[in-house]
């Protein structure tokens, strides 16, 4: 049957079709709908990992006993899972394993712009790229046949047009692929003695793989009636197709190992041919490394961002492609912002009206808090860094500088944990806030396991955050209400005076979860009282806007309470002006 399917979606659907048994992730845009979509079907056992190492281990054991499996994750989650993968690729499979990573040219939704095809090389191990929802299928059955093949994990690599974009694919029925599971310590226990023969073997291994991407049919050229050529792949060869339809373009399906020979034969037949790629010049390095000198890449194409047919004409021959409409109004441009009603805003509103502290952020919806009306944080740089951040800002400062970490229940269960053992284990005095809205917010809701839900939404053993903290060692433990502003302040002044690792857990779930029904009192200002002095446009909350004086949109308005707490003179409240 055919269908229109988002390539996140063709991902999963490829995993139903190709017999896929396992499939692990955490949650991380633009990936989170490949696992989301999986954990619709019955015949595929699907989870939510605390991170993507122990997604990809779990997936590693369910190949090597037999089971085709898939992780995904995006693109600086491979940084995460490079440990289990770099070793995985030398203990081989058994059943087919396929790690999806989706890049993100733009930076959509991420701390950076890494391109997963450089890890792939480091780590030796093959890389399939589609550049539509159908290749989103195809390159997943293709992907587990490589992988059993050649005995190793293959990753596909998607970037966020790919894996957000919709075309039309052709749905076929499931096959079942079953392996038996075999005991091989040679293969599967990497004591250097066994490691040394299979990094043997994995070299071995790339120079079949590179043979076989020479007549793999996914690498193909395509025959133009103008004299211009291409080498491109993935969402790159769509804009290419779209400003040159007449060229002659090689798509290459498998970027990595590359095909010499055919790269050779199509370079010979041009006197110059474009290589198009977003983000590093990989493939133009590595062609240029087989010797081949007349391509023309990265001085004419970008670094950085992502590709539109209009760039590459424009880069080409300094020419711009017609396009069919132009919208002539131009958006005024938005900073992103907490949600109305969100329980974030109450602690950052608090941490911004401290004196002399340093915060360290984390990954989340509350690196929001960094941001104009707050401006309470001072660095962000990767998922559970807060914390160990924190510790060294403080021992750098011989404990003088008061030090905050700030981390969400989400981040905290991937990564966060290390941090507070290292924390405590080395005598540091800092103040770590866990804002638990009991989901994974910033990339629509996921659980995990301290929300006590599986992916499929049954309940299970849900992780008890205070008791951890506790049992890690930390010398306060305390949960407070982040809605109630005017206590917190002083709660949070208290603790951040005592020695040692304290840990303050600002519990209140996300207002916009399905599962959590909050009663709602909207607030109104009674203009009568207000005294214009705008101290409740310091929270930040997109229903509180400035006409004269502020006034609250009802419809945005999700009843939190904290603009209420704020005014001093008491002009907020839910009863409505007559
Ligand atoms: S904080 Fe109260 S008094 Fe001040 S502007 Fe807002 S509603 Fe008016
Ligand atoms: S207007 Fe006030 S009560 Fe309503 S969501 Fe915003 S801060 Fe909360």
């Amino acid at each position: 049957m055919k269908k229109l399917l988002l390539g996140n979606y063709a991902v999963a659907r490829g995993c139903y079709e190709a017999g896929v048994k396992v499939a692990t992730a955490y949650p991380g845009t633009p990936s989170t709908e490949i696992t989301e979509a999986i954990a619709q079907y019955d015949e595929i056992y699907c989870e939510w990992a605390p991170n993507e190492k122990v997604a990809l281990e779990v997936a590693i054991g369910a190949a090597i006993y037999g089971k085709r499996a898939i992780c995904s994750m995006k693109h600086v989650g491979l940084n995460v899972a490079a440990d289990p993968l770099f070793t995985a690729s030398y203990t081989g499979i058994n059943a087919g394993l396929l790690i999806a990573v989706a890049d993100d040219p733009g930076m959509h939704s991420s701390q950076n712009e890494q391109d997963t095809r450089n890890i792939a090389k480091a780590a030796k191990v093959p890389v399939l790229e589609p550049a539509d929802s159908q290749e989103c299928i195809d390159f997943v059955k293709i992907g587990f046949e490589i992988s059993e093949k050649f005995d190793t994990p293959v990753i596909l690599r998607l970037t966020t047009r790919v894996a957000h974009s919709q075309s039309v694919v052709e749905e076929r029925p499931r096959e079942e692929v079953l392996f038996k599971y075999k005991k091989d310590i040679q293969k599967y226990v990497m004591m250097p003695a066994m490691a040394r023969s299979r990094h043997e073997f994995v070299e071995r291994r790339l120079k079949s793989l590179k043979e076989f991407s020479e007549t793999l049919g996914i690498n193909k050229i395509e025959q133009g009636t103008r004299k211009i050529a291409f080498i491109t792949s993935g969402i790159a060869y769509q804009y290419v197709r779209e400003a040159y339809p007449d060229a002659w373009v090689l798509k290459l399906g498998m970027v990595w190992p590359l095909p010499e020979r055919l790269i050779k034969d199509f370079c010979s037949q041009f006197e110059k041919v474009y290589v198009v790629e977003e983000l590093d010049p990989f493939l133009e390095e590595n062609i240029k490394a087989m010797g081949i000198n007349n391509i023309v890449g990265k001085e004419i194409f970008k670094l950085t961002g992502e590709y539109s047919p209009s760039f590459i004409k424009r880069a080409v021959e300094n020419n711009e492609i017609e396009v069919p409409y132009k919208v002539k109004q131009t958006l005024p441009p938005r900073l992103p912002v907490l949600c109305p009603g969100c329980p974030h805003r109450g602690i950052f509103y608090v941490l911004s009206r401290l004196k002399d502290v340093i915060i360290t952020g984390d990954i989340g919806c509350y690196t929001l808090g960094a941001l104009s009306p707050f401006n309470a944080m001072d660095s962000c740089v990767c998922m559970g860094a807060s914390i160990g951040m924190a510790h060294g800002i403080s021992n750098a400062s011989d404990k003088k500088q008061k030090v905050i970490a700030v981390i969400g229940d989400s981040t905290f269960v991937h990564s966060g944990i290390p941090g507070i053992i290292d924390a405590v284990y080395n005598g540091s005095d800092i103040l770590v806030m866990i804002l638990d809205n009991s989901t994974t917010g910033m990339t629509g809701h996921q659980d995990h396991p301290a929300t006590g839900y599986t992916i499929k939404g049954e309940p299970t053993y849900k992780l008890d955050i205070v008791s951890l903290c506790k049992a890690l060692g930390c010398v306060a433990v305390e949960e407070i209400n982040p809605y109630k502003i005017k206590e917190n302040v002083e709660k949070i002044k208290q603790l951040l005076d005592l020695p040692g690792v304290k840990v303050v857990i600002a519990k209140a779930p996300c207002r916009l979860h399905r599962r959590y029904k909050f009663t709602i009192s909207k607030r109104y200002i009674d203009f009568e009282k207000c005294k214009n002095c705008r101290l409740c446009l310091s929270l930040g909350c997109p229903a509180i806007s400035l006409k004269d004086k502020p006034t609250i949109d009802a419809n945005l308005c999700l009843a939190c309470g904290m603009c209420e707490d704020v005014c001093k003179f008491g002009a907020i409240s839910s009863q409505k002006e007559q």
